[in-house]
């Protein structure tokens, strides 16, 4: 370990650095003397934010925790405080297959990301944090199958948009007592802003804008009991939408227009925050913190390959915005829609998922992604109706991606979403509800964890409109519970009534299923 390596190095969380193998002293690892670790004896737990792990691999997982550090303790902590996590192979603690220390410090928000290597294939462990006197809660988790292992099943809940004021995590409760694989949050994990019209419960802060602000709304839903139960119970695989930063933001450019330059900083300030209260492998970029790279690919042994896609960060902007007020808007009329170079996933990030998909070998290709591809465009006079935040405005973009399904032959593709607070099931074509365009890939987008949906009457005008939607319920809260096997992927809406109380608790809206070898999705 270098003697140059500076607190600074360890505080940006060079995560191969920061990991040491317990059993190298922490002086060894530090190379200082004043940085090795004192015993604190805490007044406080500093282990309330709970502990997480995901983005998982066959031989490695990523496991998480972050230190809420009390006034009361402030005097007893150093700059640099190190931590350590033990790995287990059994529920009672008492087979420990590895020990890590990390060190972390403000510059990190006293956020912990330990890899935890070496591991077994396709079986479950159990880890926990210690810090001086304080341990935190056991955590649980999982490895992926190895790639050649003809695995039977894979078992996730999808997830998304989670208001902490617009009701509770009764579904993140619901998700901690299910038997499942992994966790797939497709984005909105935190809201930057508020509707006074929908308050339960209340964000503590202002709309965020600096590291510290958005420290503390990522916080604050920590502090929820249901949701630390859920990442305390599965792997997570992530990817964000809009409200992680501020809604509606496109690439460099907020609906208020803000001089790039400026709203970057914002954007650096909320992936910072984000990667310290996540359990992802890969933090700000160090030359431009602006840039995160969260767009990732996993497998499941011979069963199935997963995209999580990056709706956000690379798009192009909004199509014909509003000059006064920018973000997505309905329009009707909008020749920007039909320019080709428009893309939702920039450039480089579609040619990566495609290549990835035409020689993935697995059974079934799960695109994991921000929003609801399906089109939800109504007949109008003036024409058909495009909301530009979604796929609908970028059209194009979504047609490469359909017509690439064509050209290479794939399939048993399926789309996964969320964002849209409703319950979606739809068929995917090159063009939409042309029943000339055959049915090429399945889309089910979950409804919201909280988020308030649409009314009824835009949800039933929608459906009529649009014969590619076999299922859409805006009204109900939840998540959704997906079973891939090698002959069809089996799925339940798991809901509850709008809005979420403590004490709600999940039922069955409706289930769908896709069977192996046939592109569409079917009433089960
Ligand atoms: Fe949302
Ligand atoms: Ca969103």
């Amino acid at each position: 370990m270098n003697k140059q390596l500076s607190r600074r190095a360890w505080g940006q969380g060079a995560l191969a650095l920061a990991l040491t193998p317990w059993s190298l002293s922490a002086q060894q690892a530090m190379g200082s003397a004043s940085d090795a670790p004192r015993h604190i004896r805490w007044q406080n737990d500093p282990f309330v934010l709970g502990v997480a792990s995901g983005q998982p691999h066959a031989d490695s997982v990523m496991l998480w925790t972050r230190l809420l550090v009390q006034d009361a303790d402030q005097a007893n902590v150093a700059q640099t405080v190190a931590v350590q996590c033990e790995v287990f192979a059994d529920e009672a603690l008492r087979k420990r297959v590895g020990q890590y220390t990390a060190m972390t410090s403000n510059q990190r928000g006293m956020s912990v990301h330990i890899e935890a290597k070496g591991l077994q294939p396709g079986r479950t462990y159990w880890y926990r944090f210690l810090c001086g006197s304080a341990t935190s809660p056991v955590g649980r988790t999982r490895t992926t199958p190895a790639v050649q292992d003809k695995v039977q099943s894979l078992r996730l809940a999808l997830a998304s948009c989670q208001h902490f004021e617009q009701g509770f995590f009764a579904a993140h409760r619901d998700i901690a007592q299910q038997d499942l694989d992994l966790v797939l949050f497709v984005g909105d994990y935190i809201y930057e802003s508020s509707n006074p019209r929908y308050l339960l419960r209340q964000h503590t802060g202002g709309v965020p804008q600096t590291l510290d602000e958005y420290r503390a709304r990522h916080a604050q839903y920590k502090g929820d009991a249901d949701l630390r139960a859920a990442h305390a119970a599965h792997p997570w695989v992530m990817t964000w939408d809009d409200h992680e930063v501020v809604n509606d933001y496109a690439n460099d450019r907020d609906m208020k227009y803000t001089d790039p330059t400026v709203f970057l900083r914002r954007r650096a300030a909320a992936y910072q925050a984000y990667f310290e209260h996540m359990p992802v492998r890969i933090g700000p970029d160090a030359v431009n913190p602006a840039n995160m790279r969260i767009h990732d690919r996993m497998g499941w042994g011979q069963l199935a390959d997963l995209w999580t896609l990056d709706n956000r960060q690379y798009r192009s902007h909004h199509a014909c915005p509003d000059p006064l007020k920018g973000g997505g808007r309905v329009v009707m009329s909008c020749n920007e829609l039909v320019d080709p170079q428009r893309s939702m996933l920039g450039m480089a990030q579609e040619r990566w998922l495609t290549q990835g998909m035409n020689t993935s070998q697995a059974a079934w290709k799960i695109v994991a992604q921000g929003t609801q591809m399906s089109s939800t465009g109504l007949a109008t006079p003036m024409g058909r109706s495009a909301f530009t935040d979604g796929w609908d405005g970028y059209p194009l973009a979504r047609e490469r991606f359909l017509q690439n399904i064509a050209d290479a032959k794939l399939q048993d593709v399926l789309v996964l979403g969320g964002d849209v607070h409703m319950n979606v099931a739809a068929q995917l074509r090159v063009k939409p509800n042309d029943e000339q365009s055959p049915v090429l890939a399945s889309e089910l987008t979950t409804t919201s964890i909280t988020s308030r949906g649409m009314g009824e009457t835009l949800a039933a005008q929608i459906r009529s409109n649009n014969p590619d939607i076999a299922h859409l319920r805006p009204d109900e809260r939840g998540y959704t519970l997906i079973q891939v096997t090698p002959e069809g992927v089996q799925s339940e809406f798991r809901t509850t009534a709008n809005p979420v109380q403590t004490g709600s608790v999940l039922g069955t809206q409706a289930r769908f299923a896709v069977r192996r070898g046939v592109a569409g999705v079917v009433k089960a």
